[in-house]
C-alpha cells in the first residue's frame, strides 16, 4: 500500500530514467533521474536541518523546475508544502507566514531581506533563497546531500499541502489537502482524461495553485509524460510547442490570448489530443472560436482548492451517463467517478434536476478542513458531511452541471434572485462586447441591483444605454442591470478570475 504520494508518482516514471522529463523554454533539459535525484537531495537537506513530518514549508518563489523539485522533496520528507502566489506583496506574505507558522521558508533572492525577517518573526528556523535561474542558497546547500532518499511513510491521511484559496471572494483560506486527497484525484483524472505514455504536456500555468501544481504536474508524472515547461505564458512559445505536444491546460484567458495568434491553425494542433480549461468560466464564444480555428473541442472541468477536481466534460463516452461523449460548452460536465455532487437549497435539501441551488460535494479528494479555522470548516460542511462549495448551479436532464455563479455574487433584487452569469451571457452576445461582469450594489428601493461593467471589443463603439435597451426582451425586467458602464478591463487575480468584490466596492455608491 502507498504511504506517500511521491512513491505513487514515482511509480509512474518511465523505465528509462534518462529520458527527458522536462524541457524548458530557456533551453534546459531535465531527465526523470534528475527529478528523482534532485528531489532526494532537497528532501535530505530539509530533513538534515531538523524539519520533521508535519512541519510546514512555505515557498514563495518564481516558477522553475527546481521549485517543482522542492514540492516533490516536501512530499518525500512528509512536510506540508505551502506555495504562495509570487504576486503577493510583503504585507500579504506576512499574513500567510503568521498563519502557516512554517519551520522553513524559501523565497526569491531579491526579496530575502524583508521576507527573512518576517519569516524569523513567524518562527521559521531556516530561510533559503531560490531564484528563477538555479541561483540561491537552497541548491547550494542541497548540493552536499545524498541523492538517495526513501519517502517518509507518513500515510495517506497525512497533510501534504496547504493551498491558500485564490482570494476571489475575500481573504484567502488555507485548504488542508492530504496525500490521499491528492492521490485519489490524480488517479481519477489519469483515467478519465486518458493519460497515456507518449503524452507530452505543455505546462505554462503557475505552480502555486491546484491547476498547475496538482492537476497538470500529477497528470504528467503519473503517466511518465514529459512536459514542455515555461515559467510564464507566452502565446508564441505555446504555438511553437503545439506540434510536439498532446495535452494543453489553461485558464480561459490563455485560450483567448492564443486565439489572437494568427498562427493558430488546425495544422499546428494536428498532434494534440486534449485541450483542458478550468479555474474560471470559459465563455461560450471562446469555446466555439476554438472549435472553428483548431478543429478541437475544449474540455472544461471544475474544481477548487478545497476539493481539487470535481466535475469534467467527458473525454470519451461516459458509460455512467448513457455513453455521452459530447463536451458541452458552457457546462462543466459530469461528476468525476467517485465524486458525489448535489444541488441543494438553503436548508441543505437536495433539489431536482433543472433547479438552481448550492453545489455540494462529497468524495475522496475533499479536503481535511481549513487550516486553523475549525469554525469556518464546520460552517462549510452540512450535518451529513457534504461540503458547500459556495458555487451555484444546476444539473440538466443529461447529467451535465452548469455553474451560474457564486453564492456570494448572487444579486437579490427586489426579492428576486439574479444570477450574474446569465446576465453576463446575454450581454456578451451583443455585438461589439468583448466581455462583461455584473455585480450587485446597494439600492434604496430594490435592496440590491445589478451594475454591468462592459469591456468593448477593440474599435467597437458601444453605448451603455443601448446595451441596457438591448437586454429588454431578452431578459426578465428584474434581471436587467440598473446601470451600465464601459471599462477597459476587468480586475483579475493571478489566476485570471474576475474579482467581483473589487468591482462591488468600486461601484457601491452608484445609487447613493
Ligand atoms: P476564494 O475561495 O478565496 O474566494 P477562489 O474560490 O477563486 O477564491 P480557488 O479555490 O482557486 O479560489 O477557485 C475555485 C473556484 O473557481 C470555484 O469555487 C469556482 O467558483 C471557480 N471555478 C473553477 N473552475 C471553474 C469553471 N470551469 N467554471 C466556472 N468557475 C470555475
Ligand atoms: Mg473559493
Amino acid at each position: 500500500t502507498v504511504t506517500n504520494l511521491y512513491a505513487a508518482l514515482r511509480a509512474g516514471f518511465p523505465a528509462d530514467l534518462d529520458a527527458t522529463a522536462i524541457e524548458t523554454d530557456t533551453g534546459l533539459r531535465y531527465t526523470w533521474r534528475d527529478l528523482e535525484r534532485g528531489s532526494a537531495m532537497l528532501a535530505n537537506e530539509l530533513r538534515g536541518r531538523g524539519l520533521q513530518p508535519g512541519d510546514r514549508l512555505v515557498a514563495q518563489v518564481d516558477k522553475s523546475v527546481e521549485a517543482l523539485m522542492l514540492y516533490l522533496a516536501a512530499l518525500r520528507a512528509g512536510l506540508v508544502y505551502v506555495p504562495l502566489n509570487t504576486a503577493y506583496p510583503d504585507a500579504e506574505v506576512e499574513y500567510f507566514l503568521r498563519d502557516a507558522e512554517p519551520a522553513a521558508v524559501v523565497v526569491a533572492p531579491a526579496r530575502f531581506g524583508r521576507l527573512s525577517q518576517l519569516a524569523f518573526a513567524a518562527g521559521a528556523r531556516v530561510v533559503y533563497t531560490l531564484g528563477a535561474d538555479r541561483d540561491g542558497t537552497l541548491l547550494d546547500r542541497a548540493a552536499h546531500r545524498s541523492d538517495v532518499h526513501e519517502p517518509a511513510a507518513v500515510g495517506l491521511q497525512a497533510l501534504a499541502s496547504i493551498i491558500y484559496t485564490s482570494g476571489t471572494t475575500g481573504r484567502s483560506k488555507g485548504a488542508m489537502l492530504t496525500h490521499g486527497n491528492l492521490l485519489a484525484n490524480a488517479r481519477v483524472l489519469h483515467d478519465y482524461w486518458g493519460w497515456r505514455p507518449g503524452d507530452v504536456l505543455i505546462h505554462v500555468l503557475p505552480i502555486f495553485h491546484v491547476h498547475g501544481l496538482f492537476v497538470a504536474v500529477h497528470g504528467a508524472l503519473l503517466s511518465g509524460s514529459p512536459m514542455l515547461w515555461a515559467a510564464k505564458f507566452d502565446p508564441a512559445t505555446v504555438l511553437a510547442w503545439l506540434p510536439r505536444a498532446t495535452v494543453f491546460m489553461g485558464v480561459p484567458t490563455l485560450y483567448t490570448r492564443l486565439l489572437a495568434q494568427p498562427g493558430l491553425q488546425p495544422e499546428a494542433c494536428a498532434g494534440m489530443r486534449l485541450f483542458i480549461s478550468g479555474s474560471a468560466p470559459l465563455l461560450i464564444e471562446t469555446f466555439r472560436a476554438w472549435q472553428q480555428r483548431t478543429g478541437h473541442t475544449i474540455l472544461e472541468r471544475y474544481g477548487m482548492s478545497e476539493t481539487i477536481m470535481l466535475t469534467s466534460n467527458p473525454y470519451r463516452p461516459d458509460a455512467r451517463f448513457g455513453g455521452q461523449a459530447e463536451r458541452r460548452g458552457g457546462t462543466v460536465g459530469f461528476p468525476l467517478p467517485g465524486v458525489e455532487v448535489r444541488i441543494a437549497d438553503e436548508a441543505d435539501r437536495p433539489l431536482p434536476v433543472g433547479q438552481v441551488g448550492g453545489v455540494q460535494v462529497r468524495g475522496p479528494s475533499v479536503f481535511a478542513g481549513y487550516w486553523r479555522m475549525p469554525d469556518k470548516t464546520r460552517a462549510e460542511f452540512t450535518a451529513d458531511g457534504w461540503f458547500r462549495t459556495g458555487d451555484v448551479g444546476f444539473f440538466d436532464e443529461r447529467g451535465y452541471l452548469t455553474l451560474v455563479g457564486r453564492s456570494k455574487d448572487l444579486i437579490i433584487s427586489g426579492g428576486y434572485n439574479v444570477y450574474p452569469a446569465e446576465v453576463e451571457g446575454a450581454i456578451n452576445e451583443l455585438p461589439g462586447v468583448a466581455e462583461s461582469a455584473v455585480v450587485g450594489v446597494p439600492h434604496p428601493d430594490f435592496g440590491e441591483v445589478g451594475v454591468a461593467l462592459v469591456v468593448p471589443q477593440p474599435g467597437a463603439n458601444l453605448d451603455p444605454q443601448a446595451i441596457l435597451a438591448a437586454l429588454r426582451g431578452r431578459l426578465a425586467a428584474y434581471k436587467i442591470p440598473k446601470h451600465c458602464a464601459l471599462v477597459e478591463e476587468l480586475p483579475r487575480n493571478a489566476m485570471g478570475k474576475v474579482q467581483k468584490n473589487v468591482l462591488r466596492e468600486r461601484w457601491r455608491d452608484t445609487f447613493r
